[in-house]
């Protein structure tokens, strides 16, 4: 049997809650899953409100919009994340700007982000990478003193907790979500929680989630029926998959801590390979692993494509590259976007790293399976 990247984990309670909305017919965006879950959810990452979409993308793309950017206005971004981040801003009609990532974490590297910041930069946007926290201090202390937003996009950090303020004696671990003015996360089936395809924008004011409760809901106010005084879209989730996600969140602690023993396996299995990055976790950090993620870091070894392609065929194990630096994507190059840019730590990785099979229902045996292939392919490299 092949090993894929991800096999969902789905229990009793989530067919239980599933089937109850068939049995009552609430199975569109109203119905009772969708307060239950938006409350939870918000209140484990410990925010005021929750507003859930359809999408992680769709989540971006409204927090964006509930920023009332003007044609122009910058927005800062990591080069090393999903194009979702860019089309967010792109589609509020302001500019995305680029930061080179961390060569440790794969997130956004912080002391760059200063240099970035000028006349026409609104707010900064923060990336958890394959589950472990962005140093956020830095860039909290940099919208403070710019009066930027913050916009956080927690998709792949479900769990993930940051030690803030460990500079001073007031150090205290936040969970990532709440962050900033406002955050977003995917329940893509691949996410720590998932709902099949959906997300959720997170926030602490009252106005802003009333913002996005109208923009997901094509813009429909409090008056007549079908007048509209903005314009929104269609970004609602059913009811059906909220309550897939209540069951989920139901159980996230052992889900974290699933995927943290997942991590724990991996690293055990895989320390000591020379030239082989594994993912860090800084002090600070207490990473959920969304994906366990390795980068080729010498020479020696042949680029991820190659490896991939050898763990498929030989081992029958499935892999994923890393993402594709911004700045490297026709689609954005074709807009006249990041001409000349280069970002060296994102290119690296782009090409070197590639994640491992990291799913809630892998095996240990499986784990162990896929550390030997990838010993034996690495050996035969050198
Ligand atoms: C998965 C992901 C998204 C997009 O979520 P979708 O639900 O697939 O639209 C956004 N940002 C990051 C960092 C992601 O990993």
């Amino acid at each position: 049997m092949p090993i894929p990247v991800n096999r969902p984990l789905l229990g009793k309670n989530e067919l239980e809650y599933v089937s109850d909305c068939i049995r009552s017919g609430w199975i569109s965006s109203a119905g009772p899953y969708l307060e239950r879950f938006e409350a939870q959810w918000a209140s484990y990452c410990g925010r005021s409100f929750g507003v859930a979409v359809s999408s992680g993308t769709g989540a971006l793309q409204a927090a964006v919009a509930s920023l009332g950017l003007e044609p122009g206005d910058e927005v800062i971004v990591p080069s090393f994340t999903i194009i979702s981040c860019v089309t967010a801003i792109l589609d509020a009609g302001a500019k995305p700007v680029l930061v080179d990532c961390d060569e440790a974490t794969w997130c956004i590297d912080p002391a760059l982000v200063a240099q970035r910041i000028g006349e026409r930069t609104r707010a900064i946007m923060p990336v958890h990478i394959y589950g472990h926290p962005v140093d956020l201090d830095p860039l909290t202390a940099l919208a403070s003193e710019h009066g930027l937003a913050l916009v956080e996009d927690a998709a792949e950090a479900h769990g993930a907790e940051y030690l803030s303020g460990r500079e001073g004696d007031a150090s205290h671990w936040m969970r990532c979500g709440s962050f900033g003015d406002v955050s977003t996360f995917s329940f893509y089936a691949n996410k720590l929680v998932t709902t099949g395809e959906g997300g959720m924008v997170l926030t602490d004011d009252p106005e802003r989630a009333a913002f996005l409760r109208r923009h997901r809901d094509l813009g429909f106010g409090s008056g007549r029926r079908f007048e509209h005084h903005e314009l929104g879209r269609n970004l609602r989730m059913t009811n059906l998959q909220a309550a897939l996600g209540l069951a989920q969140v139901e159980r996230i602690d052992e889900i974290v801590a699933r995927k943290r023993s997942i991590g724990a396996a991996y690293n055990e299995h895989l320390r000591g390979i020379d030239g082989l990055q594994l993912p860090a976790e800084k002090p600070w950090a207490r990473s959920v692993y969304w994906m366990y993620a390795v980068v080729l870091d010498d020479p020696k070894f042949p680029d991820a494509e190659t490896l991939g392609q050898k763990l498929r065929d030989v081992h029958q194990i499935e892999t994923r590259p890393f993402f594709l630096g911004m700045h490297e994507q026709p689609a954005l190059r074709a807009l006249g976007l990041f001409e000349g840019e280069r970002y060296p730590v994102t290119e690296k990785i782009a090409r070197r790293g590639l994640y491992l099979p990291s799913g809630l229902a892998l095996t240990e045996d499986e784990i162990a399976e896929v550390c030997s292939a990838l010993r034996a392919e690495l050996g035969s490299a050198r």
